[in-house]
């Protein structure tokens, strides 16, 4: 069990990572009041109606899971829902599920009457080691990803690792992706414990050791000036073909394990790909370039005619590097089947 502080002056807040916290959720949070909770449809409802029995007037908003879901009409449906039930800004939103429902309620709660308070319960590895925390919002427009958002902090967010439990073993490897990605840049003690070790056996430190990473980005630039560019390690290629692919039959993470493998040199290339098949995460995809292309273009890290990417040429260390959508796209053919 451990409390991580993200200090960000007055948006400071608790992460707290404890087992079972979901059940005295009431103690952590103020649910004494109007509550939206934001879930999918795949999401365990025991886990749901556990968060809803201790709000004083919950409201569940349940939409169907998926990265198609992910957009303006289900923000709209969730604030009618608020609308209908006279939410003040002295109620709140909580998040309960992946990374998809936490970008979307957090938005939803950006948005209603100009803010309220949001608190996110994670419930994929992929939303504990990483999307949970930040205060990144937001949603996707005309299969663009996550074009459209806010910068939004959690009043707390709630890890319990207990929830992975019924988690498909495809998903929690989607979730180390991104866990990999912070060991890859910042953390090489972190990556000899998935190139040596059992990763699958040892969630709840990787889960720690992820967050303590993410926290010290996020704290130096909240707002993507600078260094937390880094977090993008593997995004602009992985965005790329993830808008490619939003039925769903590639997740976010195993795009951005495969983007990981384009913007990195050999030897470091060589290491995660041992990682990759400890894992089962995809090495190669088959994709229409001209369409990733296309994709990588719209990324809204770029800057002129520039996209800044994130390289890394030995493990716990990156380098950012200006680089046009033909120079990348001439990467791609590291990762195609
Ligand atoms: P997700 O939210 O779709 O969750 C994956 C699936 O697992 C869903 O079907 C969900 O219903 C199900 N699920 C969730 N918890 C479960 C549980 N405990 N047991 C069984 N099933 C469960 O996907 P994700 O991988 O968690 O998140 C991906 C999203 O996160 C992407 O949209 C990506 O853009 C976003 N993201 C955001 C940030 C950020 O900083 N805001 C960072 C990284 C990724």
């Amino acid at each position: 069990m451990s409390t991580i502080n993200v200090e960000l002056g007055p948006d400071s807040y608790d992460i707290v990572i404890r087992q079972n916290c979901l059940l005295d959720a009431s103690k952590e949070l103020n649910l004494s009041r109007k509550v939206l909770v934001v879930t999918d449809d795949n999401v365990p409802t025991s886990y749901v109606k556990t968060l809803a029995s201790q709000c004083k007037e919950a409201h569940v908003f349940t939409f169907k899971s998926g990265e198609n879901s992910k957009n303006l009409e289900t923000v709209q449906e969730a604030l009618i829902v608020m609308l209908n039930a006279s939410f003040t800004r002295k109620d709140c939103v909580v998040a309960i599920g992946g990374g998809i429902c936490g970008d979307l309620a957090g938005f939803v709660a950006s948005s209603y009457m100009r803010g309220i308070d949001f608190y996110n319960i994670p419930t994929t590895v992929l939303s504990q080691v990483d999307s949970s925390i930040g205060g990144k919002t937001g949603v996707n427009l005309c299969s663009v990803k996550n074009i459209v958002g806010a910068f939004k902090q959690p009043k707390k967010v709630l890890i319990d690792t207990k929830l992975l439990e019924t988690l498909p073993e495809r998903q929690i490897s989607n979730g180390l992706a991104e866990a990999l990605k912070m060991a890859t840049t910042f953390d090489k003690e972190l990556f000899d414990l998935f190139l040596n070790g059992n990763p699958k056996e040892e969630l709840e430190k990787i889960i720690e050791k992820s967050i303590l990473c993410k926290k010290a980005v996020v704290q130096e630039d909240v707002k993507e000036m600078g260094l937390r560019k880094v977090l993008n390690f593997g995004h602009t290629i992985g965005h790329g073909l993830e808008s490619t692919a939003l039925d769903g039959s590639l997740f976010h993470g195993e795009c951005v394990a495969l983007g990981m493998l384009a913007m990195s040199s050999p030897s470091v290339r060589e290491k995660l790909v041992l990682c990759y098949k400890k894992l089962n995460l995809p090495l190669k995809m088959a994709f229409d370039q001209k369409a990733v292309c296309e994709a990588i273009g719209h990324d809204k890290k770029g800057s002129g005619n520039k996209i800044t990417a994130v390289f890394v040429k030995e493990i716990g260390s990156f380098e950012f590097v200006d680089m046009t959508v033909a120079e990348l796209g001439n990467l791609l053919d590291i990762i195609r089947a």
